[in-house]
């Protein structure tokens, strides 16, 4: 069930304090992932709210975000696109730069990444501000691509990134 789901997430996370940088507190979910029966009932979980129906192809985005979403993708049968960092894809891309707490990050997308009209839920891990999955957004509509909604592991609620991502909704495992 969801509470379980979520009581599930909350165990395995680790708070990293002042981590990359001081005043944040990293949420690192790398013990989740290498619990095979935890990384399991979560992706489930993930799956079970979701179903099958609502999206065609799942976008994760660099580098957690590809753990999730291949794991998605597969259970579900779907296929999975990479939205990558800058300077990483080998074709013409779409490039989305956005604001990070100091300075600036650039993500992208291959250009004939979807089909026109395709579904696509974007997965990362945690979402904070939104800025990411923001460009994400901007970058699989300009492929040609509908997102269906967000799915993150955890969210940091205080931060208010679904507002940014609004009317689209985001669904997250964990809240904090
Ligand atoms: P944001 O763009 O602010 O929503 O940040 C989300 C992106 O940065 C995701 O790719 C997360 O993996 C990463 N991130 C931001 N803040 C944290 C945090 N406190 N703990 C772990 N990852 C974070």
């Amino acid at each position: 069930s969801g509470p379980e789901v979520a009581a599930l997430v909350a165990s395995r996370v680790l708070d990293v304090p002042d981590f990359p940088k001081p005043g944040i507190v990293f949420k690192d979910l790398m013990p989740l992932f290498a619990d095979g029966t935890v990384f399991r009932q979560v992706i489930d979980g993930i799956v079970a709210h979701h179903g099958t129906g609502s999206f065609d192809v799942v976008a994760g985005v660099e580098a957690r975000g590809f753990v999730v979403a291949a794991a998605i993708a597969y259970a579900t049968g779907k296929g999975v696109v990479p939205v990558r960092k800058a300077g990483k894809l080998p074709r013409k891309t779409y490039s989305a730069s956005y604001a990070l707490e100091y300075g600036e990050a650039t993500l992208e997308v291959h250009e004939d990444a979807f089909v026109a009209g395709e579904r696509v839920l974007v997965v990362d891990d945690v979402l904070a501000t939104g800025g990411t999955a923001g460009a994400a957004l901007d970058l699989v509509e300009r492929a040609g691509g509908t997102v269906s909604g967000f799915t993150v592991l955890m969210e940091l609620g205080f931060l208010d990134g679904r507002k940014r991502l609004a009317p689209r909704t985001v669904h997250a495992l964990l809240t904090v």
